[in-house]
């Protein structure tokens, strides 16, 4: 066996350990802390809905470890157990051009993983989530959310990765920095029709029209000069219990969206700070932020497709025979995965600290205390766990998890 084979195992088996580690290092911190509730929740989260979010959690912990299992072994099956080659062959026989060829290849082997992974998917929407109370989809639902998912990809990124195919095929040195330009482009293009086009497909939107809450939430945005085409309540009770508020959209076209499950459970008050937090993110230019932390990425990781692409061992050490751009692409997504974890942890830090900016400017928009009880709300009704592990929490939490929060929070009252 080559001798790059041989590191692309060792890599695969060391991205699996680290990942299985943590999560039972997590499992671990839950399950031990499930008798008594911490102190700085005590007073509004009852024993009782605190071993719900344990057993929620090392549940959901338990299936990802095995799809992390599962996951690796396909992905030793698709490249060195030969399933991307033969997909090839069988497709290249067919005796099309280049571009349809890549077309058939990539979408087909979409569509394979996609199928391979549905059980995984109707477990945790039909077992797990259902067990803890948190399941509203149906079965019709489901599969007229997976029908229009499927058409949406198909709508929008056939003609994407064709022409990112015609660009690689093209041969001109710089087409990395061609399909860059697109990638923005498209990405850009997306968030903009997001909120109009696209979110409208899957749920219902209605303006709000509570004229108190609409009245503070106006002098808010006001205040902190957001400029918004709107506020709408959607209805994410149609999939699940599960409530969250966000803001979308670029420029003009930027919406503010509250779950109604989000709005029966706060109060005013606790609606206006969740707001305040989601404007600290708009005043500290996160977003932005991070479309260029991304653009940054997205142009090195081409640039070093651009060179792989050339080096026939690249191919053959993954277990495909024939040189060609969309292989190039397949096997690049599949491979830097088992390399980009190890950012990981400086991304979900960057997260973090955005998330602790938002909630320092939510603090002096409305009161400490205010974005506490909601986030503590939010917490109890969507089985948080209250007692993470650090190092799991380090690598994977996009937000600072609930202790380290609160206790931010808690420290800005006077
Ligand atoms: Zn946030």
């Amino acid at each position: 066996m080559e001798i790059l084979s041989i590191l692309f195992i060792v890599a695969l088996l060391v991205s699996l350990v680290i990942q299985l580690w943590l999560s039972n290092r997590q499992t671990k911190a839950v399950l031990s802390h499930r008798t008594a509730v911490p102190n700085a929740f005590a007073e509004h989260i009852t024993l009782e809905q605190h071993q719900k979010a344990a057993d929620y959690t090392s549940a959901k912990l338990a299936v990802n470890k095995i799809e992390l299992i599962y996951g690796a072994g396909l992905i030793l099956i698709w490249t060195l157990g030969g399933g991307l080659n033969w997909v090839d062959m069988q497709i290249r026989s067919l005796a099309y051009n280049e571009i349809i060829t890549g077309l058939l290849v990539i979408f087909g082997i979409m569509l394979i993983s996609a199928i391979i992974d549905l059980p995984f998917t109707l477990y945790r929407t039909f077992k797990i989530e259902q067990r803890f109370g948190f399941n509203r989809m149906t079965a019709i639902q489901f599969i007229k959310d997976m029908l229009l998912q499927t058409m949406l990809t198909l709508i929008l990124a056939v003609p994407l990765v064709s022409g990112i195919l015609w660009l690689m095929q093209d041969a001109s040195p710089l087409w990395w920095v061609y399909v860059w330009a697109v990638l923005l482009s498209f990405g850009l293009l997306v968030s903009w029709i997001f909120p109009t086009f696209i979110a409208p497909l899957f749920n219902k939107f209605t303006p709000l029209e509570n004229a108190e809450l609409r009245e503070r939430i106006t002098s808010l945005m006001d205040r902190c000069g957001f400029a918004s085409n709107g506020i709408f309540i959607m209805d994410g009770s149609k999939r699940s219990s599960h409530g969250n508020a966000y803001f979308t959209g670029l420029g003009k076209n930027k919406r503010i969206v509250f779950f109604d499950t989000l709005l029966d459970t706060l109060n005013p008050d606790e609606v206006e700070a969740v707001l305040a937090h989601e404007l600290g993110h708009f005043k500290h230019h996160h977003v932005r932020k991070g479309l260029i932390l991304n653009a940054v990425i997205t142009l090195l990781g081409l640039a070093l497709l651009a060179w792989l692409i050339k080096q026939d061992a690249f191919y053959h050490a993954l277990g495909v025979s024939h040189a060609s751009t969309y292989m190039a692409l397949i096997l690049f997504s599949m491979v830097t995965p088992l390399f980009s974890i190890y950012l990981q942890p400086a991304m979900s830090y960057l997260s973090r600290k955005h998330e602790f900016e938002a909630d320092d400017f939510a603090a002096q928009q409305s009161k400490p205390q205010t974005l506490i009880q909601a986030l503590v709300k939010l917490y109890r009704d969507n089985a948080n766990t209250l007692t993470p592990d650090p190092l799991y929490s380090a690598f994977h939490d996009s937000h600072p998890p609930a202790p380290v929060r609160v206790a931010h929070l808690s420290a800005k009252i006077n």
